[in-house]
């Protein structure tokens, strides 16, 4: 969504409070989304100059990695910009990544979030810190107990294509 900031720049309004909904990110691995990102938070002026703090939010399913087993999780990322017009821009020679770039008196807040949220968005989930995961041997899950095979370390890949094919 596009952001009005107009009433802002023209010293109208203090702050803008955002509170809205934009579509999620494809699914990706073994991630699948499960409704629309809520993005919360506002844009205040300070003397001179904007700055936006806001918590973006997206629920989403996988499987724990460990035993597989299905976790449904929101993943919470917060965002924290300066806002600044193309021509400020390139007179500073810092990293853009911080800033928000003011086109027509509107920022596009959502392509960025998308961006950060992808970078961010972490690799694998466990259903629970100490999961014990799946026997490699005969694929029991051994967080419901203990089996007879002889323990070491085992890939919990492996697990999964084990228990697939001794089922
Ligand atoms: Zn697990
Ligand atoms: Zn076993």
């Amino acid at each position: 969504m596009l952001i009005d900031v107009r009433p802002m720049l023209k010293g109208e309004v203090r702050e803008i409070k955002l509170d809205y909904l934009t579509p999620p990110p494809e699914d990706f691995n073994d991630i699948h989304f499960t409704g629309d990102i809520r993005i919360t938070g506002e844009i205040v002026n300070h003397a001179g100059y904007q700055t936006l703090d806001a918590v973006a939010e997206v629920p989403f399913d996988t499987h724990c990695s460990r035993c597989w087993k299905d976790i449904s999780r929101s993943f919470t990322l917060n965002i924290h910009k300066v806002l600044a017009t193309r021509q400020s821009l390139q007179n500073q020679t810092e990293d853009n990544d911080d800033y928000l770039l003011i086109e027509d008196q509107k920022i596009d807040l959502d392509s960025p979030l998308l961006e950060a949220m992808m970078l961010e968005f972490p690799y694998t989930f466990v259903c629970k810190e100490d999961c014990k995961g799946l026997c490699a041997k005969c694929g029991k899950d051994l967080n419901e107990g203990d089996c007879d095979c002889p323990k070491k370390e085992i890939d919990p890949r492996l697990a999964i294509l084990q228990k697939l094919l001794y089922k």
